[in-house]
C-alpha cells in the first residue's frame, strides 16, 4: 500500500501518517519525491483498511499495489532505479553497461589479462566467479577468497567495477566486502536466506532467473532483496529450460520489456549462459540491446577451449570486441549509448590512477 500525500502536506502531516502506520504494526518508508511524498506501507498482507489513514490531514490517495511484489513494482515506484558503481558507471539510465569476463577466476594472471582486454575493448564492469556453483561437485569449485583478491587486484588496476557470484551467507559477505556487486546465480534465485543475507549485505546485487522461475517469481525473489532494505537490485534474463536441446538454455528476450514495464529495476541480459554456444552469443547481445537491456553480462576467456568452466559458450576477446561494436550501433539506433570509462593506457603494474575515473564524476 502507498499513501500518497498531497504537495502541500507539512512535515508533521507525514510524520503523524508515518506514526499512525507504525501503531498499526506495520513499517512506513517515505519516499520524498519531485511533487510530493508518498510513503510505503510494508508488511502488508493485503487485508488493511485503508480509511484509518485516507481519512489523515495531508493525505492525497490511498493506493492499493495490486501485485504480489511491493517494493519491486511501478506501482510503488515510478521513476527508474540507477546503480551507481564506485567508478562512475551507472546502471539503469540511458547507458547500457556492458559486464564482461570469464565464467570463473581461474588464477591472478588470467583474471588479469582477460580485464585488461575487455576494458580496453569498452567494458565498464568485470565479471568472474570465484565461488561457482557447479551441476557436478567434481567440477572446478573457484578459487574462493583467492579469486576475490584477483578481482579487487584487477579493479585496482583497471578501474572496472566487479561483479561476482556469492553462493551462501558466507560468501555473500566476503563478496560484499570485496566486489562492487553481488551476484545471485540462477541455481539460487530462489533461496530465500541467501536473498535475505544479500539484501543486508550493504552492496547492490545483481539477481538472475532462475532456469523455470516465472517472471512473478523473478519478482518476489527481487522483494526479498528490497525488502531487507537494498533498493540497489538489478535483474538479469539468462534464458530458461526449454523442450529443445539445441541450445543451452532458450534466452526469453520477452522477458526483457516485460520486466521492465512491471519494475523499475534495471534488467540486464546474459546471452551466454542464455544460448551456451559461442557463434550465438552476439546475434543475441544485439538482440537484447534491441529489446530495451540496460546491460549485458557476457563471458569472455583469454583462451576458450582451455577454459575451467563454460568453454563452450566463452567468447574470444577479439569476438567480445565485434560484440561491443555492434552492440553500440544498436543502442545509437534506439537513442541509447553504451556506458564507458574515461579513456587511459592501463599501467604495467599497481594501482592506476590516471585511468580512474574521478571519485566525484561531473
Ligand atoms: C554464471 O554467471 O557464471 C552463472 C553460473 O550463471 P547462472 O547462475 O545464470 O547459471
Ligand atoms: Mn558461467
Amino acid at each position: 500500500m502507498l499513501i500518497v500525500m498531497d504537495h502541500r502536506a507539512t512535515p508533521e502531516e507525514i510524520e503523524r501518517v508515518v506514526d499512525v502506520i507504525g501503531a498499526m504494526g506495520y513499517g512506513a518508508k517515505p519516499m520524498p519525491g519531485r511533487q510530493r511524498t508518498a510513503i510505503g506501507l510494508v508488511g502488508n498482507d493485503g487485508r488493511i483498511d485503508s480509511a484509518r489513514l485516507e481519512g489523515l490531514p495531508g493525505v492525497r490517495e490511498v493506493i492499493k499495489v495490486s501485485k504480489p511484489y511491493k517494493q519491486v513494482s511501478r506501482e510503488w515506484r515510478e521513476e527508474d532505479t540507477l546503480i551507481e558503481f564506485g567508478n562512475g558507471v551507472k546502471l539503469g539510465g540511458p547507458e547500457v553497461v556492458v559486464m564482461a569476463g570469464p565464467c570463473a577466476v581461474e588464477g591472478r594472471d588470467q583474471i588479469l589479462d582477460i580485464a585488461a582486454q575487455v576494458r580496453e575493448m569498452g567494458a565498464t564492469v568485470l565479471r568472474g566467479g570465484a565461488f561457482k556453483p557447479r551441476t557436478s561437485p567434481y567440477s572446478f569449485q573457484g578459487l574462493g577468497a583467492k579469486g576475490l583478491e584477483h578481482l579487487a587486484e584487477a579493479r585496482e588496476r583497471t578501474g572496472l567495477a566487479i561483479v561476482t557470484e556469492a553462493v551462501d551467507a558466507e560468501s555473500a559477505e566476503q563478496v560484499a566486502e570485496h566486489a562492487d556487486m553481488i551476484q545471485i546465480g540462477a541455481r539460487n534465485m530462489q533461496n530465500y536466506r541467501l536473498l535475505r543475507c544479500a539484501g543486508r549485505a550493504g552492496k547492490p546485487v545483481l539477481l538472475k532467473r532462475g532456469m523455470s522461475a516465472t517472471i512473478t517469481e523473478l519478482l518476489l525473489a527481487a522483494e526479498y532483496l528490497l525488502s531487507e532494505g537494498n533498493a540497489a537490485v538489478a535483474l538479469c534474463e539468462r534464458g530458461v529450460r526449454s523442450f529443445d536441446q539445441s541450445t543451452r538454455n532458450l534466452l526469453d528476450l520477452t522477458a526483457v520489456p516485460l520486466v521492465k514495464s512491471l519494475t523499475h529495476l534495471p534488467v540486464l541480459a546474459d546471452p551466454s549462459h542464455g544460448t551456451g554456444v559461442r557463434a550465438k552469443v552476439t546475434p543475441m547481445a544485439r538482440a537484447a540491446v534491441a529489446a530495451g537491456a540496460d546491460g549485458l553480462i557476457v563471458e569472455v576467456h583469454p583462451n576458450p577451449p582451455e577454459a575451467l568452466s563454460d568453454g563452450a559458450q566463452s567468447l574470444y576477446p577479439a569476438q567480445f570486441g565485434e560484440l561491443v561494436g555492434q552492440c553500440g550501433s544498436i543502442a545509437a539506433a534506439i537513442g541509447r549509448s553504451l556506458a564507458a570509462l574515461p579513456v587511459g593506457e592501463p599501467a604495467a603494474d599497481g594501482p592506476q590512477a590516471a585511468t580512474r575515473p574521478p571519485e566525484t564524476p561531473a
